[in-house]
């Protein structure tokens, strides 16, 4: 079942140490994808989905009669309700809506965490539409469903959206959730204690992905054109603070604030960026904003902040997420939705299909019966991940050499190495040893079981419990005040 859909498989054997282990290589990844003609345009059908916005009603109406419409390829769920009572509707999108394929990665797209960006959420109604019209035209389509689970929520803020006005580009009107809380700061943080008070939405969301490993995430913002990656906050953002001048000069030339995992978010920042239209230009929105090169910027080194989404998704589940900020305006009129949709179509595609890049596999007791929530982590890249129930685990890498830690409870750890090419994802299953039983010295001695480290999550420590007094202070205020002021602004 695993490899069904292998075409050929080359077998490495590779011996490191007293270590066997064999690292193979599948075509149904990337390969495929390579050999693929380019998704084709979308042609959008007026009477099912146009180029307007839709008010939840609207949007609760469009994914009812699309999952109906489109019962073999869409599953549609809520995974809670907004503070007003709206829901927050979840479409799957896959060859697989109703159930997790084994060995095949879930992944998924957030829109409109800040109510006032829509943009993001009319094109991923349209995403829905575009897959479930072209799966059975469209070769890279039909690969893409029948490879991966995609989830889609179109809006984790519909009570912010509901009080948003059309036309109106800047501006924190609608940005916040019904009480005033800003959704991207309400997650906790790796970097600094998040005292804000966790609002239904993000709770919604953090139970989500406690419950799906996802693999690959993009959240859907509007304000500026860039797409920005981990990590938003920094252990050091507040340096300067002799003066107002100097909180505001450091608030504009922060440090970028890099993760383990910085090369493999690079990559993925630029697949979104080089398929857009424009992104990758780097073109400044307006003349007094920031021009990215490459459409790109570190989330930290652009401004630094705290409680936002792509930092938790990556630090407590090892979810690759980033920060698509896809329209100068946050909310420009309706006529230009075409446009925004020609723009981002083939990136909002060709990103999704990165989870198929980099190694997969399962790790198995010596009976092969998969072990749930064993812990991972590549060498030098201390931001750790677990399996599923299934015994499944995925993590992109780029090319190169990796040696991957496993832990489980009640085995002995193993470290194994593995190659990852360009062509294709490497599939590398790992079996565990149950922890040796040590006879006691004498006859009738107590038995014991050599102690292996503690097989739990690998997380770094908090940073915060020893920085937590930098943050206090007249001008660390100065410096949030204006912080959250550019965030107004921007994204
Ligand atoms: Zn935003």
């Amino acid at each position: 079942m695993i490899l069904r859909k292998t075409l050929s498989s080359l077998v490495l054997m590779l011996l490191y140490g007293c270590h066997l282990h064999m690292a193979k290589t599948v075509m149904n990844g990337g390969d495929l994808e390579a050999a693929l003609p380019e998704p084709r345009a979308y042609i959008p059908d007026s009477q099912n989905l146009d180029f307007v916005y839709h008010d939840h009603e609207e949007l609760t109406r469009f994914l009812r009669a699309t999952s109906a419409r489109y019962p073999n390829l869409t599953a549609l769920y809520s995974i809670g309700k907004s503070t007003q009572g709206r829901d927050l509707w979840v479409m799957v999108v896959s060859s697989s809506p109703y159930e997790h394929m084994v060995g095949k990665p879930d992944v998924k797209y957030v829109g409109n965490i800040h109510g006032n960006e829509p943009v993001g959420r009319e094109m991923l109604l349209h995403l829905i539409q575009y897959f479930v019209s072209s799966y059975t035209t469209d070769q890279y389509v039909k690969w893409l469903l029948d490879n991966t689970r995609i989830h889609i929520l179109p809006t984790m803020n519909p009570d912010g959206y509901a009080v948003s006005k059309e036309g109106t580009c800047d501006g924190g009107q609608g940005r916040y959730n019904a009480r005033g809380f800003d959704l991207n700061r309400n997650f906790p943080d790796y970097f600094k204690q998040n005292n804000k008070r966790g609002q239904p939405e993000t709770d919604a969301v953090k139970d989500w992905i406690s419950k799906i490993q996802f693999v690959l995430s993009g959240s859907l913002h509007g304000g500026a054109l860039v797409a920005s990656y981990p990590y938003d906050n920094t252990p050091n953002s507040r340096i300067c603070r002799s003066s107002a001048l100097c909180a505001m000069f450091q608030t504009y030339s922060a440090a970028p604030s890099l993760t383990p995992d910085d090369d493999v978010f690079k990559h993925l920042s630029l697949v979104y960026a080089r398929n857009h239209a424009k992104m990758s230009r780097g073109v400044a929105c307006k003349s007094a904003t920031p021009a990215f090169e490459n459409g790109i910027t570190n989330g930290a080194a652009w401004y630094p902040l705290t409680g936002g989404m792509q930092d938790y998704n990556y630090v407590w589940y090892g979810c690759m997420e980033i920060t698509l900020e896809i329209s100068c305006c946050k909310y420009p009129p309706a006529y230009e939705l075409k446009k925004y949709w020609e723009d981002n179509q083939l990136s909002l595609i060709k990103f999704l299909a990165e989870a198929h890049r980099g190694v997969q596999g399962f790790v198995f007791d010596p009976a092969g019966m998969p072990i749930e929530r064993a812990s991972l982590k590549v060498k030098g890249r201390d931001v750790g991940f677990q399996t599923t129930k299934y015994g499944e685990f995925w993590r992109i890498l780029l090319p190169g050499y990796y040696k991957v830690e496993v832990f489980a409870e009640g085995y002995a750890p193993r470290e194994v190495e593995f190659v990852i090419v360009e062509q294709h994802p490497t599939l590398l299953n790992v079996t565990l040893q149950p922890s040796k039983r040590i006879e006691g010295i004498g006859a009738g001695g107590p038995s014991y079981y050599r102690p292996i480290p503690a097989p739990q999550h690998y997380r770094p420590v908090p940073p915060y419990v020893a920085s937590a007094s930098n943050d206090n202070g007249i001008f660390s205020t100065i410096s949030n005040g204006l912080n959250s002021l550019y965030s107004n602004i921007f994204g």
